[in-house]
């Protein structure tokens, strides 16, 4: 879960907008809104789906773009996925996922034991580690339910 509020969000995505020379355009605005509201992890079909709504003439193209460029300013983050649709995560803070194998679901989650993890010391002499993130995969509850 995101722990600011939404003026503090869009405050912050101001702030990245302006050290980039990126133009804060309203449907800029409406496709991070959408994001930081959206707590599933969206690819950007659903979010173009849901930008639509308030900007029906915009196209998959440009919400497209406008998700790789706010990966590259760094207000939203990619989940790591396997192949398929990119799907996109405008909490930047330090958090861990739980995957869901059958629905796809991702979901956020906290805990201070998986943000201090060791890394290997055989490890850091090949690889320079940047950042470590912990991805549990299983089944959900609602679909154990639904099984
Ligand atoms: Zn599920
Ligand atoms: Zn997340």
């Amino acid at each position: 879960m995101l722990n600011k509020n939404k003026q503090e969000l869009i405050a912050l995505f101001r702030h990245k907008c302006k050290q980039h020379n990126l133009n804060m355009t309203p449907q800029r605005t409406a496709i991070y809104e959408e994001l930081i509201k959206s707590k599933d992890h969206p690819d950007s079909d659903d979010i173009f789906e849901r930008v639509k709504k308030v900007f029906p003439d915009i196209s998959l193209d440009t919400v497209y773009r406008t998700l790789s460029k706010f990966t590259e300013i760094g207000v939203v983050h990619i989940v790591e996925g396997y192949g398929e649709a990119k799907r996109y995560d405008p909490d930047t803070n330090k958090h861990h996922h739980f995957r869901c194998q059958k629905c796809n679901k991702i979901v956020d989650f906290h805990n201070k034991s998986f943000d201090n993890l060791r890394i290997p010391k055989s490890f850091q002499k090949d690889f320079r580690i940047t950042n470590v993130k912990v991805l549990l995969e299983g089944i959900c509850n609602e679909c154990v339910k639904n099984n």
